[in-house]
């Protein structure tokens, strides 16, 4: 059923008794060509590979239901304003793919490019924020150095003149903003089933069959599932379904909170982040702040966070914007972070033929999902890596051709 606004109309007109379920709920065959773990960055490529790629027999395996992972569960916030050569390519191919995804997937996902502007707070981060848009721009983004007279016209609710760390300007991507997370799953859900492939939830990965160094299948809570290939798209349980194939991965998994206060009239226009500490805010279009900041700092498979970091990301909206302390807090949640060594994501091969793997987004992989689904399915249908994501390799840990956007060496708890 294709939606429009003539169908919106139509069923208007006649008590709505033609809408459909916007994806079907299959029972598990014996076998697949390809099985997707994982229903975020799965989804994704599930489309892809079964729409652009053209493939058939596809399964994706999610263990609770469509959206309940980090896709679900994140500040909605997309952007590809990076440095180096190996990340900035793949995250405005992103971009790109988020510009033309409604149409793509004939499902409103409330694509809102409303700008994404980082503050500089000092004569060196301005410096290097020159240096990142020149690169973004030499990459075919979008980028604009913006100085204190601007920033303050745009948000002048900004603490400019009683701050601990003054406002000097801010570096602009105007085509960055927003999308709404969920309607992202729904809608790639909703046009890969309409491809043919089977969307299993409730459907938990408990083991691998590897024989002779090759996947044959996977063992589930709803029985055996045979599969020629088998990618793993699981974020913050990455280093657990991996461990089920006898592979450590150099990922951690951390907690990362997020926040929301109860419905505001419009304030923020765009998406705000401070320089001089870890916090982030937009508002969404029912009206509420939404914002987050640094991730727990331990390790936890639990998909909540604890106090201390609440008051951290408090204190960094206060410093940032004191009039934040007058509105109340509607709700708080956490997701599991998969932290990599460098900061950067995997998509690749690994040693076991036919199982792949994709994941290490850390703070940032909600913004890469188009391109993360592309470069996966463009992986396992042509088994070799799409232009945008040769970077990504699983052995650049061992070969040391690290991507590490922050310079914070091996320390993944500060990508
Ligand atoms: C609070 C918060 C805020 C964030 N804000 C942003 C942001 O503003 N912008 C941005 O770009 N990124 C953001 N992120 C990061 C982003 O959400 C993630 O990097 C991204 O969604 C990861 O996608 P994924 O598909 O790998 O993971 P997920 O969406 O988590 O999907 C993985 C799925 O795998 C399933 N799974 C796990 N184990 C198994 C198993 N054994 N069998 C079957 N299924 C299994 C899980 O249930 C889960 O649904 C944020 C994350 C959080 C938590």
């Amino acid at each position: 059923m294709r939606y429009s606004a003539m169908r919106v109309f139509w069923e208007g007109l006649t008590g709505h008794a033609g809408w459909k379920p916007a994806w079907r709920n299959p029972e598990p065959k014996a076998e697949y060509d390809y099985i997707i773990i994982g229903g975020g960055h799965g989804l994704a490529a599930a489309h892809y590979l079964a729409k652009t790629f053209r493939k058939s027999r596809i399964a994706v395996l999610e263990k609770g239901w469509i959206g309940s992972g980090n896709i679900g569960r994140n500040t909605t916030i997309i952007r590809s304003n990076y440095l180096l050569d190996g990340n900035e390519p793949f995250y405005e191919f992103a971009l790109k793919l988020w510009e033309g995804l409604e149409q793509d997937l004939n499902y409103n996902a409330m694509v809102s490019q409303r700008g994404v502007l980082n503050l500089c707070h000092s004569d060196a981060q301005r410096d290097a924020f020159r240096r990142r848009g020149n690169a973004m721009i030499l990459n075919g983004a979008d980028a604009e150095l913006l100085d204190q007279r601007k920033v303050r016209e745009m948000a002048p609710f900004l603490d400019f003149d009683n701050a601990r760390f003054p406002i000097q300007g801010g570096l602009l991507q105007r085509r960055g903003g927003t999308v709404r997370h969920d309607a992202v799953a729904w809608g790639y859900a909703r046009s890969a089933d309409s491809h043919g492939v089977d969307i299993l939830q409730n459907c938990e990965v408990t083991g691998m069959k590897i024989v002779n160094g090759e996947i044959r299948g996977v063992e589930t809570n709803r029985g055996y599932i045979g599969a020629k290939k088998v990618a793993v798209a699981v974020a913050g349980n990455s280093s657990r379904v991996m461990a089920m194939a006898g592979l450590r991965l150099p990922i951690e998994s951390h907690v990362l909170q997020a926040f929301v206060s109860e419905g505001l009239k419009p304030v923020i226009p765009g998406v705000i982040t401070f320089g001089a500490g870890h916090f982030y805010i937009s508002q969404s279009d029912k009206g509420g702040l939404v914002f987050g900041g640094d991730i727990d700092g331990y390790n936890s498979y639990a998909q909540r966070g604890n106090l201390p970091v609440v008051e951290d990301v408090l204190e960094g909206g206060m410093a940032l914007m004191p009039m934040i302390g007058r509105a109340r807090l509607l709700r708080m949640w956490g997701g599991l972070m998969d932290m990599s060594m460098d900061g950067s994501p995997v998509i690749d091969r690994t040693p076991i033929k036919g199982l792949y793997f994709n994941g290490g987004w850390c703070y940032g992989g909600f913004k890469a999902t188009p391109a993360s689904g592309y470069a996966l399915a463009h992986l396992l249908a042509t088994d070799t890596p799409h232009e945008t994501a040769t970077a990504f390799r699983l052995d650049r840990f061992q070969s040391g051709a690290m991507i590490d956007e922050k310079g914070a060496g091996a320390q993944p708890n500060l990508h």
